[in-house]
């Protein structure tokens, strides 16, 4: 097999699962008790707080544990979107949010906020002199991701923070696909909340964390004991977040050695298929974009068949997210970038991590190579001579 959609999810590294294993058995007390398998429970679950804080550059006092990071983006905007009612009630997103981020704007139009979706363009980026322009005095809240999911294009959060700052308006990025791909600081990118995500960064799945900075105040999601400073109660998933914990500092310590290593194998494929296939193009900004992440499209073919021709072949890759793969209809990040529904049908997301090799590469460009012709073969909106 060789598995292309690292953006979807990783499988869990070995030494996580070691990390994690003693949490399920010899210490599954509960961390809030005062015997040793609880007391044990309780430093494990403290020194995956400073190791999650250690990879983006926070305090561990700043970092909650939550589910992951759709319950990061939720405890984010609600708790502000609901502690600021009375100062306001303008939101600012941008049109290619998860939809963790998407929803919950949604869902809170349906409260009573107002929310300005930002365009992104061709090249899938916000532009900073669009995030002033939509300030307003009620504006409580700016939500942008860091990188996008399907077509990998970062977005200028530093920028943008500094913007939110001298306005004093708080501001939310859902880092789940760049926490542990690129460098992620906080202070760096001006971020007064962040979001990420374990199971895509080589941790177990139902465990993320989000980034509070010290005197930003939330209004709680979860009402219950109180855990996680008010923010997200119920019993603490112990061994969940020893992997986190684990799985951010190996990110830190092979950050580097990623970014130049996927970096080529991205950019090896992309130029294979690009130089090979007629009429394959590359979906979003070439240059400003995580290194594991490559979204081409194909004229006259479905992704669909695509994706089942790969698998067939024992590899595995998407057409869009995860959660929006199984619906049929087009991407709204590629719509967004300006792609015809027909265009955006005929896109791939292929996703990149450290165990794929060049011969992975190689392999795959072969592989879609020959579906790609089939599937032309085989296609009524195909015609050569366009
Ligand atoms: N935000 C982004 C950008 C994502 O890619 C994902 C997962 O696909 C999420 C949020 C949701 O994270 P989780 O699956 O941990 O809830």
């Amino acid at each position: 097999m060789i598995y292309l959609d690292h953006a979807a999810t990783t499988p869990v590294r070995d030494e996580v699962v070691k990390e994690m294993e003693p949490y399920f058995i010899k210490y599954f007390g509960n961390p809030s008790t005062y015997y040793k398998i609880g007391r044990e429970a309780k430093k494990a679950m403290e020194k995956a707080r400073v190791q999650v804080a250690e990879l983006i550059g926070a305090k561990p006092e700043e970092v909650i544990f939550t589910n992951g990071g759709t319950e990061s983006d939720n405890a984010a905007i609600k708790g502000i979107a609901f502690k600021n009612k009375k100062k306001g009630n303008h939101i600012i997103t941008s049109v290619i949010e998860h939809p963790a981020v998407d929803e919950t704007c949604k869902y809170l139009e349906k409260q009573g906020f107002e929310v300005t979706y930002l365009p992104v363009y061709e090249e899938g980026i916000v532009r900073v002199e669009d995030v002033k322009s939509a300030i307003r005095d009620d504006t409580i809240l700016i939500t942008i991701m860091h990188a996008n999911n399907e077509i990998g294009t970062i977005q200028p959060i530093a920028e943008i923070g500094k913007i939110a700052k001298e306005n004093n308006i708080a501001f939310h990025s859902d880092a789940v696909q760049s926490v542990g791909k690129i460098p992620v600081d906080v202070n760096d990118l001006n971020v007064d909340l962040l979001s990420l995500s374990s199971h895509k960064i080589y941790g177990p799945k139902g465990v993320g964390a989000l980034f509070v900075r010290k005197g930003v105040r939330l209004e709680e999601v979860i009402h219950g004991g109180g855990q996680e400073k008010n923010l997200n109660s119920g019993t603490e998933n112990v061994p969940g977040m020893v992997g986190l914990g684990k799985a951010c500092e190996i990110a830190k310590n092979e950050l580097n050695h990623n970014i130049t290593y996927l970096t080529q194998l991205r950019d090896d494929l992309t130029d294979k298929i690009l130089n090979s296939i007629e009429k394959s193009y590359l979906n979003g900004d070439l240059k400003r974009r995580v290194p594991g992440t490559v979204n081409l499209r194909f004229t006259g073919i479905e992704g669909e068949g695509l994706v089942l021709l790969l698998d067939g072949k024992g590899i595995c890759a998407a057409t869009g997210s995860a959660c929006s793969s199984k619906k049929l209809e087009a991407s709204p990040v590629l719509k967004a970038i300006g792609l015809e529904d027909v265009d955006s049908h005929g896109s791939l997301r292929l996703t990149f991590g450290s165990e794929n090799t060049p011969e992975d590469v190689d392999k795959t460009v072969e592989a879609i190579k020959e579906s790609v012709a089939k599937l032309r073969a085989m296609s009524p909106i195909w015609n050569k001579k366009e």
